[in-house]
């Protein structure tokens, strides 16, 4: 019975939440001053089934910026506005083995590795269609909502803080300026990638937008149609060889699941055709993904076998 089920489902996140709330591994990202004075001690766990039921764990209505986790999403609606062939003419498919803000460009064409490091990400925002950056802006907040299955706004504070302290991605953006990399102008570009790390969510919003991702585009709460089938595909395809960055190998050995971390503590993950994953717990490890949300997700792959190579 589904009451059974759910019981089953909640009982197991909540065994996993009372068991990593005692690991204090890892550090909360300072490199962006307003991301330092997150409590470190929240933990919030949120499985969304395909069927729009959300399962969740602790600190799961607590808002956060999704930062690099917005990167899938903003993937997506430029691959819809210029399609798979235009956009990746700018950015790489293949997975760096190197930092979320690694300088390392392709010889020759300028191209960053993947559309999840911060370079292919700031390329992939300037592939969406706009008249200006506020409608650039608008149209990205417009998606990552529908993804959500509600309306998200801004930590104008955290927005302050990364354009501030962003003088690695500044620099990043100038040289693939300079290399005819970029689609729109450099400092609206910077300024339209600051304000979508900035955007808050809650760990049940990654959930939502990840199932979204697992339902073939339509979410799965509001059903509506947020992108093709097609779409999600090559997104989740990116997810797996480099959402995670020099830790994407491993963690597809052992989530094995498409996923995306922030660098505020939140990571999303799909399992294709059944559900939706989100975690937040803002300690990260060395390569700037949540501890708790690393470990906790890969318990659940573990214990469900959902990992996407897995045959019974
Ligand atoms: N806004 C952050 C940055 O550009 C995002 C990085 C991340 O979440 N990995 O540095």
């Amino acid at each position: 019975a589904p009451e059974k089920l759910s019981g089953i489902v909640t009982s197991f996140l909540d065994v996993v939440h009372d068991r990593l709330i005692t690991d204090t591994r890892g550090a909360v990202a300072d490199y962006i001053p307003q991301l330092a004075e997150a409590d470190p001690n929240l933990f919030g766990i949120a499985l969304c089934g395909l069927n729009g039921h959300v399962y969740e764990s602790g600190d799961t209505d607590v808002d956060f910026t999704v930062q690099s986790a917005s990167k899938p999403f903003v993937y997506s609606l430029a691959l819809d506005d210029r399609g798979l062939d235009a956009v990746h003419a700018r950015v790489g498919a293949e997975p760096s083995g190197e930092a979320f803000n690694s300088v390392k460009l392709e010889a020759g064409t300028g191209r960053p590795p993947n559309p999840m490091v911060n370079a292919g990400a700031i390329v992939t925002t300037s592939l969406v269609r706009g008249e200006s950056s506020e409608e650039r802006f608008a149209r990205i907040l417009a998606r990552l909502s529908a993804f959500a299955g509600r309306d998200l706004s801004v930590d104008e504070a955290v927005f302050d803080s990364e354009r501030e302290s962003g003088d690695r991605n500044r620099a990043l953006a100038y040289l693939m300026h300079s290399a005819g990399s970029l689609a729109a102008p450099v400092t609206e570009t910077l300024d339209t990638y600051f304000r979508q790390c900035s955007v808050l969510v809650t760990a049940r919003d990654l959930a939502v937008m990840g199932a979204t991702l697992s339902n073939g585009g339509v979410n799965p709460v509001t059903n509506e149609r947020v992108t093709s089938a097609e779409t999600c595909q090559h997104v989740m395809t990116i997810m797996a060889t480099c959402g995670m960055y020099d830790y994407a190998g491993e963690w597809l050995l052992r989530a094995g699941l498409p996923a995306k971390s922030g660098v505020a503590g939140g990571l999303v993950a799909s399992s294709p055709g059944e559900f939706g994953l989100g975690l937040f717990s803002p300690r990260l490890d060395a390569s700037g993904a949540s501890v708790r949300g690393v470990v906790a997700a890969q318990r659940l792959a573990t214990r469900f076998g959902l990992h996407v190579l897995h045959r019974p």
